[in-house]
């Protein structure tokens, strides 16, 4: 018993003396660009994590190797693991997680961490999985590199949770809109040649991507993308979002009028997702997006509190509702009681003067 005790002791100490550093899983945008939300979590190793931040990308062809090289010049970044694979073509969950867990396995990094975006949730605790490590996702906070706080009950509340004792690698998702960029990333993410100098690229070894074609993995179908020319949801600097109170997919058309003045994102509430107004992948809330824009709008909307947990993080929050004991008035800076109908035309001819 003692002796087992004694190794358990010198187990936990080798894994205190092992270098911190990060892995980094980099999503891209299928044009050779790094998706904004990934800038944000470098920007969360960068501030908060120890050692270095090391990057992987994963895809085929050239695209993938743009997004490496746009990868590489990311602030903090000192190098770049290049994954091309046919099996890697699509972001499917499962490949991906198997190859960030093996190159996580090789190279023992002490954080493997990835924006909390759909695919980042889909892919890192699939990889914890086969890393037999718990994730820890939707970070807010990184208190030190094994301390974290995260939002519970619809961020009503915010736990604190720490890995005991820690495991040799932690892997964490981070909540984009709760790591700003800095200058220097924000510069990265608009091509700037003022931005940090590019680290190496290196391929990852063959023998990681060979069984990667063998996986009993879900099957790519099709990919039905519809590009509206706005600004991501997720990370726009002004979301117009709709409420019930639109009563038809029809009616969206003067808030995409008002968004596209404003160089907006549309958004929208569960209510109005689920009448079939607009798609899915416009909802904000607890079971959506999170958004925290410079300036959010809510049109018709309430505020029930899945849905202030998209959207009450957002600098100014404006509400236009017909009641003024709507709870979104509770959280917003500027509140217009008024019906809808009038006030969204008023305002679309008064942004056009502006
Ligand atoms: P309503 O609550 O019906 O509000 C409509 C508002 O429009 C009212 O305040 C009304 O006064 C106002 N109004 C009506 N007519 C006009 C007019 N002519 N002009 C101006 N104002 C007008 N909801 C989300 O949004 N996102 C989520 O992610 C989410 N996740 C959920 C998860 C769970 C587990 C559950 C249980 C619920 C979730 N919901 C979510 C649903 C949420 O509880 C609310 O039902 C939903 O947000 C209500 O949407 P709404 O504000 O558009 O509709």
């Amino acid at each position: 018993l003692r002796r087992g005790a004694r190794s358990l002791q010198l187990g936990f100490i080798a894994t205190q003396a092992r270098q911190a550093s990060t892995l980094l899983y980099v999503e891209h945008n299928g044009e050779g660009a790094v998706a904004p939300a990934t800038l944000s979590a470098a920007a969360a190793a960068n501030q908060h994590l120890p050692g270095q931040l090391e990057a992987l990308v994963c895809g085929s062809g050239d695209t993938v190797k743009r997004a490496a090289e746009a990868a590489a010049r990311l602030p903090g970044v000192s190098k770049v693991w290049l994954a091309s694979d046919a099996s890697l073509a699509h972001p499917l969950a499962e490949t991906h997680a198997h190859l960030l867990s093996s190159l996580a396995t090789k190279q023992k990094p002490s954080h493997v961490l990835a924006a909390s975006t759909a695919q980042g949730r889909n892919v890192l605790p699939r990889a914890a999985a086969l890393l037999a490590t718990q994730p820890v996702t939707d970070v807010v906070k990184i208190v030190d590199d094994n301390t974290f706080v995260r939002p519970i009950y619809a961020g009503n509340a915010f736990a604190t949770v720490q890995y005991r004792p820690p495991p040799a690698i932690r892997v964490v998702t981070v909540r984009p809109t709760a790591f700003p960029l800095d200058q220097t990333a924000a510069a990265a993410a608009a091509g700037s040649s003022a931005a940090s100098p590019a680290a190496p690229v290196e391929p990852v070894p063959p023998e990681l991507l060979a069984p990667l074609a063998g996986l009993p993995a879900a099957k790519w179908e099709s990919a039905d993308v519809r590009s509206t020319g706005r600004p991501e949801l997720g990370s726009a600097k002004v979301v117009v979002c709709g409420g019930r109170a639109l009563k038809s997919a029809e009616n969206f058309a003067m808030l995409e009028q008002l968004a596209d003045l404003l160089g907006g994102a549309v958004g929208a509430s569960r209510a109005a997702v689920d009448a079939g107004y607009v798609a899915n992948d416009l909802q904000v809330g607890q079971t959506g997006k999170v958004v925290a824009p410079d300036l959010y709008i809510g049109v018709g909307i309430s505020g029930a509190i899945q849905h202030l947990a998209g959207m009450k993080d957002s600098r100014t929050i404006v509400a236009i509702n017909n009641d003024g004991e709507a709870p979104i008035f509770s959280v917003a800076d500027y509140g217009l009681e008024a019906d809808l109908f009038k006030a969204v035309p008023e305002l679309i001819e008064a942004v056009k003067k502006a």
